[in-house]
C-alpha cells in the first residue's frame, strides 16, 4: 500500500475500533480521513497520534446516518486529500432492550446508523472506486449479525442487513476491481462493551475458546489486511474476529 497514495475513510474513528483501523491504515501508508459525530476531542487527539508518527490525517466531523451530511463528508474529503479509495464503515451504536420494550425510536436510530450509514457512505464512495478500478470497502459487522442476541433485535437485525449489503455490492462491483467485505467482531474492549454487567462478561469469556476478549488492534489488523492489495480476490466474504466464539 505504501508506494501508492490511498486515502481511507474510516466512519467512527475517533475511538474504538475506528480509531486502532485508522491507526493500522495510516501504518500501511494509506492518508487517513478520520471521521467523528460527536467526539471532536478524540477525534483530534487521534489525529495527532497519527500525524506523529509520521501519518496524513484530517478529521471531518458528519453525522453519517444523514444523506445530505454524508454527500458533503465525501465533498470535503475529495478536496483535501483525494477520492476515497478505502472505506470502512464502522460507526455504530447499540439501544438495547428486550422486544417488547423496544421503542420505535431505538429500531430506526440503530437501522439508520449502522445499516443505512453504510448504504449512503458506500453508495458515495464506489463511484470513483469504479472509475479508478481499485477500491476497498470493509464492512464492521458483528458475530450477534450472524448468531442473534436476546434483547439487540435492532442491533443484530442492523447487522446481518450489512452482511446483505456486502455481498450484493461485491457482486456490483468486483469486475471493476472493487472488493466488498465484512468483518464480524465478537465482544472487543471498547466503550460500547465498558458497562457490561461483570456476570455477562464472565458468561461470554466462557463462550470464547480464546479465553480474553479482543482488542480493537485484533479487528484492525484484519481490516488492513482486507484494505490491502494482497487481499484482492477475497470479496463478499465476512471474517469472523471473535476468539473462536461463533464458529459458523
Ligand atoms: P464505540 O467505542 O462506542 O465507538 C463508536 C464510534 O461510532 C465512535 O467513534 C462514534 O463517534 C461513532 N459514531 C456514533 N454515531 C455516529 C454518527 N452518527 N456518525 C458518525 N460516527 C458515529 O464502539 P466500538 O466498539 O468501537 O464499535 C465500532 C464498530 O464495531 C461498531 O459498528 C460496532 O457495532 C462494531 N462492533 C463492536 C463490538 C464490540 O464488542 N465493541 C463487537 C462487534 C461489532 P462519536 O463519539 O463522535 O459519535
Amino acid at each position: 500500500m505504501a508506494d501508492i497514495r490511498r486515502i481511507a475513510l474510516v466512519t467512527g474513528s475517533g475511538r474504538g475500533i475506528g480509531r486502532a483501523v485508522a491507526f493500522a491504515l495510516a501504518k500501511r501508508g494509506a492518508a487517513i480521513a478520520i471521521n467523528y459525530s460527536r467526539s471532536e476531542t478524540a477525534a483530534k487527539e487521534t489525529a495527532e497520534r497519527i500525524i506523529s508518527c509520521g501519518g496524513d490525517c484530517h478529521i471531518f466531523q458528519a453525522d453519517v446516518s444523514k444523506s445530505d451530511e454524508v454527500r458533503g463528508l465525501f465533498q470535503r474529503i475529495k478536496s483535501d486529500l483525494g477520492p476515497v479509495s478505502i472505506l470502512v464503515n464502522n460507526a455504530g451504536i447499540t439501544r438495547d432492550a428486550i422486544l417488547v420494550r423496544m421503542k420505535d425510536e431505538d429500531w430506526r436510530e440503530v437501522l439508520s446508523l449502522n445499516l443505512e450509514a453504510a448504504f449512503l457512505c458506500t453508495r458515495e464512495a464506489v463511484r470513483e472506486m469504479a472509475r479508478a478500478r481499485w477500491g476497498r470497502v470493509i464492512n464492521v459487522s458483528s458475530v450477534v449479525g450472524l448468531i442473534g442476541n436476546p434483547g439487540q433485535a435492532n442491533y443484530c437485525a442492523s447487522k446481518a442487513g450489512l452482511l446483505g449489503l456486502t455481498k450484493s455490492v461485491a457482486r456490483e462491483y468486483g469486475m471493476r476491481g472493487v472488493t466488498v467485505n465484512a468483518v464480524a467482531p465478537g465482544w472487543i474492549e471498547t466503550d460500547m462493551t465498558a458497562s457490561l454487567k461483570p456476570e455477562i462478561r464472565e458468561a461470554m469469556l466462557k463462550s470464547v475458546p480464546a479465553a480474553r476478549p479482543g482488542l480493537p488492534e485484533d479487528v484492525a489488523s484484519v481490516v488492513a489486511f482486507l484494505a490491502s492489495d494482497e487481499a484482492s480476490y477475497v470479496n463478499g466474504q465476512t471474517i469472523a474476529v471473535d476468539g473462536g466464539m461463533t464458529m459458523v
